[in-house]
């Protein structure tokens, strides 16, 4: 179980400065997820902790010990990258054990370990195939599995499931999840571009934007309470229906941010009316998508399957309460 530091942290490629002055402390135990837009920075961020990268600056700690110079193998990390990396002529067992004997551990501790992840992961039917022999999803757990039996103090996942496709993402979603019950004392630091794995996943999730923290906080935080349009333009599926203008100034804002489940099709007495452009029925919920003369269509939740067809005018209200204000820099105002 370690705790980190990150004080300050800046990492440049050249001249291309990547990260720029990242400080955080990432709890003992805890599962933080690093999510951003492509190129953000989240990779790099990951690898400096794992020590793949060498920092430019700022210092990095483990447990209160400065960790800056030790090499990967020296900082208790295990890593589970998006390619597997399997070994393709070893056995599943094999994978598994190897970093162990490289580390001169015996070979009944190395079975037990094994055999106890292999348990972890319901991968024991398959501990004699070859990684060819088995699905993606499979071939990502052994990968996981290699992790668990190195015993890491800190465990590294950068996009593990984006190889996979959308059933066994959900999957292996949840074996994640539940491995960090079951590991409880190891910390998690897990890089996505999803925002659902984020959400689902994480105690506290990192968002970060062109090398900065922008900001940090549980899921639900981040979800209620965002600090900026770019935050709360990034958590949350649909994403958030941003309103400007007269629609803004009525509330004394740049801008006014609303969820699609904090509007409502109100006839009898909507504040603002619109044309229906589409409308998507997803069994439990419908969301409607509405005209309402702003740049993009305005989607509105609605429970059950929607009555609302392309070319109806309908009135829409918003939720009290559920308006987040932003000013034209994009801070939040509150709500
Ligand atoms: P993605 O979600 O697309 O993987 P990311 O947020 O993980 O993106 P990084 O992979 O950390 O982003 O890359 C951040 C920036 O650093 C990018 O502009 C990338 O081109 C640059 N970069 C990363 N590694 C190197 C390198 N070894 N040399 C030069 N530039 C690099």
């Amino acid at each position: 179980m370690a705790e980190l530091q990150l004080r300050d942290i800046r990492k440049s490629f050249g001249a291309f400065e990547v990260i720029k002055g990242v400080s955080m402390d990432i709890r003992a135990g805890e599962f933080m997820v690093f999510v951003g837009p492509s190129g953000c920075g989240k990779s790099t961020l990951l690898r400096l902790i794992a020590g793949l990268e060498e920092i430019t600056s700022g210092t990095l700690s483990f447990d209160g010990q400065v960790v800056n110079h030790l090499v990967p193998s020296k900082r208790g990390i295990a890593m589970v990258f998006q390619s597997y990396a399997l070994y393709p002529h070893m056995t599943v067992f094999e994978n598994m054990a190897f970093g162990m004997q490289l580390a001169g551990k015996g070979k009944d501790q190395c079975r037990k370990r094994v055999e106890t992840a292999a348990e972890m992961l319901q991968l024991t039917p398959y501990l004699e195939r070859l990684p060819r022999q088995l699905s993606g999803g499979q071939r990502q757990r052994v990968a996981i599995g290699r992790a668990i039996v190195r015993d890491p103090k800190v465990f590294l996942f950068d996009e593990p499931l984006s190889n996979l496709d959308a059933a066994l993402r959900v999957a292996t979603r949840i074996e994640i999840a539940r491995l960090h019950r079951s590991m409880h004392k190891t910390t998690m630091i897990y890089v996505t571009h999803d925002q659902v794995e984020a959400m689902t996943l994480a105690d506290r999730i990192c968002v970060l934007r062109d090398g900065r923290v922008e900001q940090i906080g549980t899921p639900l935080e981040l979800y209620e309470n965002p600090n900026s349009v770019f935050v709360a333009g990034f958590i949350g599926s649909p994403k958030m229906n941003f309103l400007s203008g007269p629609f803004a100034s009525a509330y004394d804002a740049h801008t006014i941010g609303l969820r699609a489940e904090h509007l409502e099709i109100d006839p009898a007495g909507g504040v603002w009316s619109g044309t229906v452009v589409h409308s998507e029925m997803l069994g439990s919920d419908s969301y409607v998508y509405l005209d309402i003369g702003t740049e993009e269509p305005v989607i509105v939740r609605e429970s059950g399957t929607s009555r609302h067809g392309p070319g109806e005018t309908v009135r829409i209200s918003p939720a009290a309460g559920q308006i987040h204000r932003f000013d034209a820099a994009g801070r939040s105002l509150g709500r």
